[in-house]
Order: C-alpha cells, then structure tokens, then sequence
C-alpha cells in the first residue's frame, strides 16, 4: 500500500523525513515530492506550504499524479478548549471555518454541493488509538477548525467554539479532508499543540514549533509501523 504522509512546513515534515529512506526526490508543481520506504511501506512525502490552497493542490498531486491509497497529515495545531502545548489531537472530523456564505441564510462552513464536516478514517483513527493505549498517551479525538489564518485573537477563538464546537485549529487539514473525500481515500490527521490561539499565540508557536513537530511526527511513524 502507498501511503502519502503531509505536513504543511518543513519544520513539521522534517523530523519524519529523518527516520525513513529516502529514495528519490521529484520535484513537481513547485513542490518537493520524497519518495521514500519505511519499514514494507512505500511512502511518498511533501510539505505542502501554508494554507488551504496549497494543502489541496499536495494532497491532490500525492493522489492523482503518485498513487497514494491512503493519506495521513502530521503537524502542530491552536487549541481552542481544553487541550495544552504538547497535547496530541486526531481530528474524527473537520470543518472549514472561513467559509461563509452566511449572507444568504447559509450555515457557516457550507457551500451547496460539498460536505460542511468532513469525517476522517475511523479505521486509522481506531489505529491511533491502539498506537496511544500502546505508548500510555492520553489523545483527544475531537473536531479541528480549519481556515486561512494564524489564530491569535480570543474573540475569533470564541467564535469558531461557539460555532463549530471545535477543539483545535490550523490552516489546512479540512482542505485535504475535502480532497480525500471527494476521491476517496481513507484519511487521518493528527496535531500536537503548539499555542492557545489566544492573543500572542505566535510567540508560544515560535518556541514550541519543533519540540511538538516532533512529537506528532513520532506518533505518526508508530501509527504507520501498525498499518
Ligand atoms: N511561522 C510561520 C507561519 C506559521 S502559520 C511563518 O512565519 O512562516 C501556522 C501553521 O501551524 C499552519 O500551518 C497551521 O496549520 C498551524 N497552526 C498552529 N497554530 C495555529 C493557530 N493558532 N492558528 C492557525 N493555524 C495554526
């Protein structure tokens, strides 16, 4: 089976990229694709940059151009309750919380044709879990907020809460979720807390970025010794 694994910096994917061969680098659509082997697994690996576009235009690529069959997203997230730094969240689902075409009586996060919440494995999520019950670690499984923007104001946090009931946001995940939904590929994204997405959130993502990267990316390359 290929399994894609997607971060969304290189701080993210980097610690992941260490512990597996390498096998070639492609580059292609303004992107670095790795294609490596992990254990009996081939693997195809990318950071896709920030945000929901470019997200969706990796996920799109590792599926369609590399023939990935399932696609698992590592990286660090903003909590929005009661998850701290360094807590491990595995998104049951996701939605987009910038999408609004509210001004016409809509639902926050819908758009006529496509899904509002988008649902991830329930397969790899009872993997995780197995991984977690394995290393002793207490994990959330909760829904994460997705849009295009760096969440550091306590107003716009309680918002997204009251709305989506969500427990974590980043600029990505719901994108791929959307991808993989749409073509039909199991999916899983996993985050470590980096911030709070409260006011100065950036200054705790800047000191905490690479402890928790790496954090998520050892629990992911243990979720992927069990597939
Ligand atoms: N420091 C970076 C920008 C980071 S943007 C730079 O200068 O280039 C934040 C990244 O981490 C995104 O990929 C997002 O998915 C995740 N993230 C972590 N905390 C977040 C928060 N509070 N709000 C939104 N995204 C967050």
């Amino acid at each position: 089976m290929k399994i894609a694994i997607l971060s969304a910096m290189q701080e993210e994917l980097d610690p992941i990229l260490k512990n597996v061969d390498v096998l070639e680098k492609i580059d292609y659509a303004d992107n670095t694709f790795y294609i490596a082997k992990f254990l009996s697994h081939d693997l195809v690996l990318a950071y896709s940059k920030i945000g929901k576009v470019n997200a969706a235009l990796t996920a799109t690529i590792m599926i369609e151009k590399f023939r990935c069959e399932i696609m698992l997203f590592a990286g660090v997230a903003g909590s929005l309750k009661d998850l701290k730094i360094k807590d491990l969240i595995v998104a049951k689902d996701l939605v987009q919380h910038d999408l609004d075409i509210s001004a016409f009586g809509h639902p926050f996060g819908y758009v006529p044709g496509s899904k509002t919440i988008i649902n991830t494995s329930k397969e790899l999520n009872l993997v995780a879990k197995d991984v977690a019950r394995s290393l002793d670690l207490d994990i959330k499984f909760g829904t994460i907020a997705t849009g295009d923007q760096f969440l550091n104001n306590e107003q716009r946090k309680d918002w997204i809460v009251r709305t989506f009931d969500a427990d974590a946001v980043e600029m990505e995940g719901c994108a791929v979720g959307v991808v993989c939904d749409s073509l039909k590929i199991p999916f899983f994204v996993l985050r470590c807390i980096s911030d709070n997405s409260g006011g100065k959130a950036e200054v705790d993502f800047d000191e905490f970025l690479n402890y928790v990267a790496a954090i998520s990316a050892q629990f992911l390359l243990k979720m992927v010794e069990k597939l």
